[in-house]
């Protein structure tokens, strides 16, 4: 069995943008709840997360933006768009969730632990460097990643980002930027915020190809992403030989989820997640952590992150995807290898 770490504080419970907000506290509570009953949390090495310094953050956000929601939050809450709100903790939570991905990637590089997860809010990939959006303040796995870089020197990570919606802030903060290959696969952007996402952004500069996008068509489900990543995301990944994998886990692409409409259940989490410690193993010795985004109905999160969770600890699954592959997804597949095979050997 492996050591997982599942880094989490209670103090993650006291940002709160609004009794009828979807991103709300008990997204955690319950889960932690779950966990508990399940046996599951016994096995985990539950890790308190240490905030985020300035430092931290401004490796990805502009001095002016980290001032402008501390100032925010300072002055009891300001609602920044339409669904994004600072509230009075803001500030200090939104540092504790970027601490928590940093803390994710600290104990597995470290070598104390063998994967890990963080179970955080608010999220973080719709942030951009001066932009708060989608109900992110800072990018958690942006900060995280300039952190591991910094500290540990590497030059290639991989983000797979299965939320639901693209991760529209953490492309844009890698735009030009080869060292990090960033995958989002989400719905078709034409269908759902952000409304961004389309294979065709693929980045610029010296960072063009290692944007990846990809937009699946509403209705997809378990064996369409497992299609997927076994026959582009894969090669892409054993092209590139990243030195560490990091999932930004979104469970709102679950089928009971309120917010889109794609058709995963909890077993497809748990076998993506199989998948990509499989490939973690084969390229980069293991290294694989997750760290949490979105996912808006209590029980197809917590049983989708129990399950995600059970598959860090190496237990295995034994789950059969079933279903019949949409004719979409082949052809979606052939476009993104035409698309990519001019910057990676797929
Ligand atoms: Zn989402």
């Amino acid at each position: 069995m492996n050591k997982t770490a599942l880094i989490y504080s209670e103090q993650y419970l006291k940002h709160n943008a609004g009794k009828f907000h979807p991103e709300r506290p008990e997204r955690l509570s319950e889960t932690i709840k779950y966990l508990k009953e399940s046996g599951l949390m016994d096995k985990l090495g539950l890790t308190e997360p240490h905030a985020a310094s300035l430092e931290d953050v401004e490796r990805v956000h502009t001095p002016h933006y980290v001032e402008m929601i501390r100032y925010y939050s300072n002055g009891g809450g300001y609602r920044i768009t339409e669904d994004t709100y600072v509230s009075k903790t803001t500030f200090e939570i939104a540092l504790l969730a970027a601490g928590g991905v940093i803390t994710a990637g600290d104990v597995v590089l470290e070598g104390s632990y063998d994967n890990s997860y963080a179970l955080v809010r608010p999220p973080g990939h719709h942030a951009k460097a001066s932009e708060a959006a989608g109900f992110c303040y800072f990018n958690n796995v942006a900060v995280a990643v300039r952190f591991l870089q910094h500290k540990y020197k590497l030059k290639k990570i991989m983000i797979f980002d299965w939320d639901i919606h693209t991760a529209d802030g953490t492309m844009s903060i890698f735009w030009r930027d080869p060292t990090v290959l960033n995958i989002s696969i989400h719905q078709n952007p034409r269908t759902i915020y952000p409304g961004t996402g389309f294979i065709k952004q693929l980045g610029e500069g010296p960072g063009e190809g290692y944007t990846v996008n990809i937009p699946v068509c509403s209705g997809s489900g378990d064996k369409d992403y497992k299609y997927i990543i076994e026959e582009f995301v894969t090669p892409l990944a054993e092209s590139y030989k990243p030195e560490l994998i990091i999932i930004s886990s979104g469970m709102d692409s679950h089928k009971n989820d309120p917010l889109g409409s794609i058709n995963l259940t909890e077993k497809g989490y748990s076998v993506m997640s199989e998948l990509f410690m499989e490939l973690a193993d084969r390229l980069c010795e293991g290294r694989i952590f997750v760290e949490s985004e979105g996912g808006y109905d209590l029980d197809a999160l917590s049983k989708s992150t129990y399950e995600v969770l059970k598959s860090l600890l190496g237990e295995p699954s034994g789950y059969v995807i079933g279903g019949e592959l949409m004719e979409e997804t082949r052809k979606l597949v052939l476009e993104l290898a035409d698309s990519f095979s001019r910057y990676h050997k797929i």
